[in-house]
């Protein structure tokens, strides 16, 4: 039974409870951290990009002993039609040094790393404990939690919810709506075993070095659907992320689709002769910044997945989450040494830290609606006649080229009015700017 009193509980031990927990107990605060899983990673079935940079503000020393699968030399994006694809390939060669910026890591291992370092920095972390309801006084503060554990609740100044994107205790506390199935992806992935080098060899790797390949294109259907191959250590993970909201309107599978991914021309080199290790699925977080909840109020703060936090241009919603979890963090940190209880706005101080070093999440608010909007012409038709352009581009063939030009000019054309056309011109650089 634990009666003592923490200075925060900190609920989930992903990336954004993680850091967040980190950052507290090595500021020498008295840190609770529950989580479900058996372990830190347990639940996670992913394989991520991680941006140094942002590990290095929480453990700076983190590449002598991190499980980092490989360091990210190229990044491929792919426009898909049936049977081709038109690729975009970014080498970066600034990776080649001793400190690469980017690193491929599989969450199951480095989540438990993580953990462990959270743990050697002081704080009491318990897993297989499900926390059941967040603790409210008369006047709606928050006081703690309750949990599967034990009857009672579990006290702190503050409570910090890194419950991930389906976390169901802020909704059932009614402090932030549950995402509509528009607001989330369903992401399906498998593992495929291969021999370290016969990785190396189908993509160009030297040891060590990693790739990730982004693809979007005839797996869509009209679709918001992107798929992503990324080679690891020894093994290849495959998946696909479609809308909910587009599986529910079109009665797809998920599996269906990756199906159709997998065999398609491009991929099935990659994998050939694998062994599939693993399937998995998850729910991913797909609003931005104009869904961001209230992300405090009197006792608690919300990071991470589980607060929306996600730069839909860039991706890398897991390095969002690791940033939001340290600002938080910090935030909880200055008011405590301030010697402040958590009022009504003592937490807002996160809010305005978050806004003011990471402006990207309102840079490109408007990026998913236009996506979502368009995902017949931004994913299945502008690949299909890009990669028709391009083939009549780089073959003689045996028609005249005149003609082929004219005849893409008319498939542009039939497929987009000129002011459909100059509309996405227009609202395209405005998303991005
Ligand atoms: C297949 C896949 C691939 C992805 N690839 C990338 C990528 O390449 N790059 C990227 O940046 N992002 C990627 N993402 C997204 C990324 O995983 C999330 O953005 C990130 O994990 C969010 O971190 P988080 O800490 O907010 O939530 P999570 O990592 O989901 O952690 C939440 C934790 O809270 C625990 N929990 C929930 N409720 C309770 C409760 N009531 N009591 C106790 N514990 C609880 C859960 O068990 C879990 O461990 C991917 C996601 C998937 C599914």
């Amino acid at each position: 039974m634990i009666e003592e009193r923490f200075d925060a509980i900190v609920v989930g031990a992903g990336m954004a409870g993680n850091a967040a927990a980190l950052t507290m107990a090595k500021r020498g605060m008295k840190v609770l951290q529950l989580e479900r899983g058996e372990y830190s990673g347990s639940k996670n079935v992913q394989t991520a990009i991680l941006d140094a940079d942002i590990v290095e503000q929480l453990t700076p020393d983190f590449r002598e002993d991190a499980p980092l699968e490989r360091r990210l030399v190229e990044q491929r994006f792919w426009l898909m039609d049936r049977r081709s694809h038109v690729g975009l390939r970014y080498r970066f060669n600034d990776c080649n040094d001793e400190r690469p910026n980017r690193y491929i890591v599989i969450r199951a291992l480095f989540d438990k790393w993580f953990s462990r370092k959270v743990r050697e920095a002081g704080a009491t972390i318990l897993y297989q404990t499900t926390v059941t309801e967040l603790a409210q006084n008369r006047r709606g503060r928050v006081i703690g939690v309750r949990t599967d554990r034990q009857d009672g609740i579990i006290h702190a100044d503050v409570v910090v919810l890194a419950e991930g994107v389906n976390g169901l205790l802020g909704t059932c506390a009614g402090l932030r709506e549950r995402p509509t199935p528009d607001q989330v992806a369903l992401q399906v992935k498998e593992m495929h075993l291969l021999p370290r080098e016969t990785i190396e060899a189908r993509f160009n790797l030297k040891r060590d070095e990693g790739i990730v390949i982004e693809a979007a294109g005839s797996i869509s259907r009209g679709m918001t659907v992107m798929g992503f191959i990324c080679a690891n250590r020894e093994c290849i993970s495959l998946g696909i992320g479609c809308l909910v909201s587009d599986l529910q309107r079109t009665g797809e599978t998920p599996y269906a689709l990756l199906n159709r991914f997998k065999r398609h021309p491009s991929v099935v080199p990659l994998i050939n002769g694998s062994e599939l290790k693993e399937y998995s699925a998850h729910l991913i977080a797909k609003r931005g910044y104009n869904t961001i909840p209230q992300l405090c109020g009197k006792g608690w703060v919300v990071v991470g997945d589980a607060a929306e936090l996600n730069n839909t241009s860039h991706r890398g919603p897991l390095n969002v989450a690791m940033i939001s979890g340290r600002i938080a963090a910090e935030a909880i940190f200055r008011v405590k040494s301030r010697g402040g209880r958590s009022t009504s706005n003592s937490f807002s101080l996160y809010k305005k830290m978050l806004n003011e070093s990471y402006e990207d999440l309102k840079k490109y608010k408007d990026m998913p609606a236009l996506m979502h909007t368009q995902p017949d012409n931004f994913l299945l038709t502008h690949p299909q006649l890009v990669s028709k352009a391009i083939l009549n581009f780089a073959r003689i063939g045996g028609r005249p080229k005149a003609g082929e030009k004219q005849s893409d000019s008319k498939s542009f054309g039939d497929v987009w009015s000129w002011t459909g056309l100059f509309g996405n011109g227009f609202r395209l650089p405005r998303a991005w700017r």
